[in-house]
């Protein structure tokens, strides 16, 4: 008779031993550093719920790799245990090596002596509202839906990849992921592909991002899973089901000039005071009496439609361009100007010609001079 050994009770030095696991986790194929090892990194957990990193190796990965499927479970008899790498995901105070030496096997949904386990329970999810209390560079978890993604990007000196997200939880809070490299991709056009279904995602291992408020961000050893069979996303993808015309119409909102932003909740005014804490990609709505501290500002410039030729005039009119020689239209564009705010008096909509990003610049800006604030 096989020894059946939860993970707890599995050490280096126990021999012979064989545990019933269920992958929770979808393995992902890394490169160490220096690009001389291959690995890939999973989770498996007990019938308890007590949960261990499983690592593959080299050629060992394309052994297994049509074995391995999320969610199914596994007699996993005499995998190499032992302490964590130092760069490891630190699950368990050990990590089990699956190599050409460990048993392996399936256990199937019609096995009615030895059934497969039933769908996981356990999620360490932060709140989204705690989600500002999190510390830089620290990795938690989180469960969320995604309401609008991205295309891929190319940011900063190296160029690096990435795709945005936009995810939220069941009080309407959002929040923006970003998603670096491979993630960007295989994730990514999962996302492009599924959106419009408002898809689920268990997020593990992200970070808070260094810039910008609270931003999240996928890190090295993150993973992210899309509508995994925990309850806890049954329960989203029934409010999901609830909600989606609401969804729906942010969703929309979201996408500014192809990036995506934050939308705001009308509900929601930040105080004056506030604004400067503001995330960058947030829109939100302030209340206040508007006052003009220069008179004689000029608030719009017309420009000829054709060329762009500005004009002094302030008169929208068809005129000869003196530029481009053609009868054009003198169109508005928005400049920037200064105002003054004052808390508490009236809610600002988006200005004609779509000014509402100068506003809050000029907002910004004329906050941090005003020393009554
Ligand atoms: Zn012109």
């Amino acid at each position: 008779m096989e020894h059946r050994l939860t993970i707890d009770r599995i050490t280096p030095q126990t021999k012979e031993w064989t545990s019933k696991v269920q992958l929770i986790e979808t393995p992902r194929p890394r490169k160490s550093k220096d690009g001389k090892t291959r690995f890939q990194i999973a989770v498996v957990r007990d019938e308890r719920e007590e949960q261990v990193v499983v690592v593959l190796y080299g050629e060992d990965i394309e052994k297994y790799a049509d074995k391995l499927t999320p969610f199914s479970t596994y007699l996993i008899s005499t995998a190499k245990v032992r302490v964590p790498l130092p760069y490891g995901v630190p699950i368990n105070r050990f990590e089990w090596v699956i190599d050409k030496f460990t048993v392996v096997e399936e256990v199937k949904d019609d096995n009615i002596q030895d059934p497969p386990l039933l769908p996981p329970t356990r999620l360490n999810t932060i709140p989204f509202a705690y989600l500002h209390e999190q510390q830089q560079n620290t990795e938690f978890d989180i469960i969320a839906v995604v309401v609008n993604c991205g295309s891929i990007k190319y940011v900063g000196a190296n160029n690096n990849k990435c795709r945005e997200v936009v995810v939220m939880d069941t009080n309407v809070r959002p929040t923006i992921l970003t998603m670096w490299e491979d993630f960007a991709d295989t994730d990514g056009s999962i996302f492009t592909a599924q959106v419009a279904e408002f898809p689920i995602i268990v997020a593990k291992r992200i970070t808070r991002a260094s810039y910008g408020g609270l931003l999240l961000s996928t890190r090295y050893n993150s993973v992210i899973l899309i509508n995994p069979p925990y309850p806890q996303v049954g329960r989203l993808l029934n409010w999901v089901k609830d909600n989606r015309p609401r969804l729906m119409r942010y969703s929309q909102q979201t996408t500014v000039d192809s990036s995506l932003v934050l939308a705001a909740e009308q509900n929601d005014i930040v105080p004056i005071v506030s604004i400067q804490s503001q995330p960058h990609i947030q829109l939100f709505y302030v209340e206040g009496k508007l006052s003009f501290p220069i008179a004689d500002q000029d608030f719009y410039e017309l420009l000829c439609s054709h060329c762009g030729q500005q004009y002094r005039t302030h008169s929208p009119k068809i005129i000869h361009c003196a530029s481009c020689k053609q009868r054009a239209m003198l169109t508005p564009r928005t400049i920037h100007y200064l105002l003054n705010m004052f808390e508490n008096v009236f809610l600002i909509n988006s200005s004609r010609y779509n000014c509402e990003k100068y506003f809050l610049e000029l907002l910004i800006h004329d906050c941090s001079l005003c020393p009554t604030l």
